[in-house]
Parts: C-alpha cells; sequence; structure tokens
C-alpha cells in the first residue's frame, strides 16, 4: 500500500521505526525485536539506512520481512556519496523486492569524508527528482521543526526544504521534537509557505537520559524545561525513565491527535515492550 493513500484517508494510526542490524552483530534478536514490532500491526513500519550505504542489503531485507508479516514497509535511502549508478541500483533492488515507499534523505556526512566532497547527491532534493524519475515510488522525506542543525537561517531552511517537495515528494516525517508547540507553528509556517503534503510528526520516547542529550545536541532538538525536570530526576534510574519517557510520550500523542494530527511516526528503536506500551495507553484512542 502507497503510504499517501494510507495518509490521505485521515484515520488516527501509528507508524513504527526500526533499525537494521549493525554490521557484525547478531542479527537475530534485532530480526525477533522488529517481527515482534510488526506483529502488533502498525500502519507502517520504516527501515533505518546507514549513510554511506554500508547496510543497504540489510534495510530491503528487513522492510522485505516487514511485508511478510502484512505490514507496509518504508524503506530509508540515504545518498550522500553515492553516484546516479549507485541510487539505480538500490531502486531496483527496492522495486524487485516489491517496496513502493521510500524515504528519501541525504544523510549525514560521514566524519572520514572530506568537506569540499559533495558528489552527485549533495542535498535530499536530488535524490527525490531522481527517485521520482525512476518511477513508481511514493517519496517521503524529512524536515525539521526546529530547522536543520546545518543550516540555523529558519527562512533558507524552509525554502531549502519547498524546493525539496517541490522535486517529487508525496508526504513529510519529522525530526523529534518534545515541545508540541514547536510542531503546530512549524506546520502553519509550512502552509503559509504552500507545502501542502501531509506531515507526519515523528515522537521519540525517551528510554535512556544519556543518548537522548546526546542526540538532541547533534541534532539541534531543545528539551522542554518539564521534560528536562523529568531527565534530570529519573535519568539514573532506567526502569523509572522508561515509565516516564513513555507516559511522556503518550501526552505528546494524545495532544497531537486532540489536535486534528492524525497519522504519528514513533521512534520505536527496535524496542517492542516500548511499541507495545504506547500502544496499550492509546488503545480506546485508536479505535
Ligand atoms: P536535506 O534535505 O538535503 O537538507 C540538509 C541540509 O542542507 C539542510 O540544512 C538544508 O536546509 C540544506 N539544504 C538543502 N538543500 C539545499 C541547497 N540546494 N543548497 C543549500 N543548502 C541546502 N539518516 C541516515 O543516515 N539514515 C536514516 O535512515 C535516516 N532517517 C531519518 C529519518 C527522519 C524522519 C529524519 C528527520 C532524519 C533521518 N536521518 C537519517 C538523518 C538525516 O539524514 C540527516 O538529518 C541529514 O543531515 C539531512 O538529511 P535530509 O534528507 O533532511 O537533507
Amino acid at each position: 500500500m502507497r503510504i499517501d493513500t494510507l495518509l490521505n484517508a485521515n484515520k488516527r494510526m501509528l507508524s513504527f521505526e526500526v533499525f537494521p542490524p549493525k554490521p557484525n552483530t547478531d542479527v537475530e534478536p534485532i530480526r525477533q525485536a522488529i517481527d515482534s514490532i510488526a506483529d502488533m500491526k502498525p500502519s507502517f513500519m520504516s527501515v533505518t539506512y546507514g549513510a554511506g550505504g554500508g547496510n543497504s542489503k540489510n534495510t530491503v531485507e528487513i522492510a522485505k520481512g516487514i511485508a511478510r508479516k502484512g505490514v507496509t514497509p518504508l524503506a530509508h535511502l540515504t545518498c550522500i556519496g553515492a553516484t546516479k549508478d549507485d541510487i539505480r541500483k538500490r531502486l531496483s533492488e527496492l522495486r524487485e523486492a516489491g517496496i513502493e515507499n521510500v524515504l528519501a534523505l541525504r544523510g549525514d556526512r560521514p566524519k572520514d569524508m572530506p568537506s569540499d566532497i559533495e558528489g552527485e547527491y549533495p542535498y535530499a532534493d536530488a535524490l527525490v527528482r531522481d527517485i521520482r524519475d525512476f518511477g513508481g515510488f511514493c517519496i517521503g522525506a524529512a524536515c525539521y521543526p526546529e530547522g536543520h542543525v546545518e543550516c540555523r537561517d529558519r527562512a533558507q531552511d524552509l525554502s531549502n526544504l519547498k524546493r525539496k517537495v517541490e522535486s517529487g515528494c508525496d508526504f513529510l516525517t519529522t525530526q523529534m521534537f518534545f515541545d508540541n508547540s514547536v510542531l503546530y507553528s512549524f506546520l502553519y509556517r509550512l502552509r503559509d509557505n504552500g507545502i501542502q503534503i501531509p506531515v507526519v510528526p515523528g515522537v521519540m520516547p525517551v528510554t535512556n537520559s544519556r543518548q537522548i542529550a546526546r542526540s538532541c545536541e547533534l541534532s539541534g532538538t531543545s528539551l522542554p524545561s518539564r521534560f528536562r525536570m523529568i531527565v534530570d530526576k529519573f535519568g539514573d534510574d532506567p526502569a523509572a525513565m522508561k515509565q516516564a519517557g513513555i507516559a511522556y510520550a503518550t501526552e505528546q500523542i494524545i495532544d497531537l491527535f486532540a489536535n486534528g494530527i492524525s497519522a504519528v511516526h514513533l521512534y520505536t528503536m527496535n524496542k517492542p515492550d516500548v511499541a507495545a506500551a504506547i500502544l496499550s495507553n492509546l488503545s480506546e484512542i485508536l479505535k
């Protein structure tokens, strides 16, 4: 099923994100975790992709496994450092695997990549264009309610996003955010700038305080004081932090639904217990 068709149905839904095993790690526990998440029958499941493409086969294999479970897969695809030929090969693999949905990303510049090498895909808009020309895919892309870290000029970031959308995106998924008012004002700015495609807000249930501090720093995501207080209080107690993180994410999602958002993407990070707890908290709301 194409994800834009799902989103345009305007039904309340959750999607979950998983990541493939890193090279030289045990594949089996991850496969089991992903199967358990798929068994919860989210509306769709996205599978991340390593920047530089090192792990691309795993992304396709996991997406195929998700489809076998009867869940719509969304395969991420990054383009930094790739050639046009590489991308055509990746798209052919996806097409052969019967995958209809691709999240087109530039990817973060690997640390060892010289900054003057831009390659054939300096930004994701070129990838979106090539996927559109290749044909047959529903195309998603990333957006950043607090602006992307590399572009601190919000207006410029928005006009870069508009160019990407006009290259052929069918929907957008946001970076995580912890203050829903940031998301609402971002959505107003998108609509004001003529960006009308569906936007799926991305919510991260925080279960590890150290990890979140680091990823917020890297992604430029701010922590509202209400959330910071929770991390300060429970961050050293993993079980309490997990419970508080699930409760906070649940509240965020309920507020999003209450404000007319119909689809929310959960950064479930291969944690079936977290996905199950949130689904249980929302059981009546998602009926
Ligand atoms: P772009 O849209 O290309 O934007 C990158 C930066 O360049 C922005 O600052 C933008 O303003 C600027 N820019 C865009 N176009 C131009 C232009 N023409 N001229 C000048 N500046 C321009 N990373 C992975 O490696 N694997 C994943 O699976 C993955 N999944 C993700 C899923 C989501 C929902 C999100 C939000 C991010 C994900 N990322 C992933 C991270 C992403 O790859 C990084 O945030 C990356 O730095 C930017 O990717 P992008 O596709 O948003 O880039």
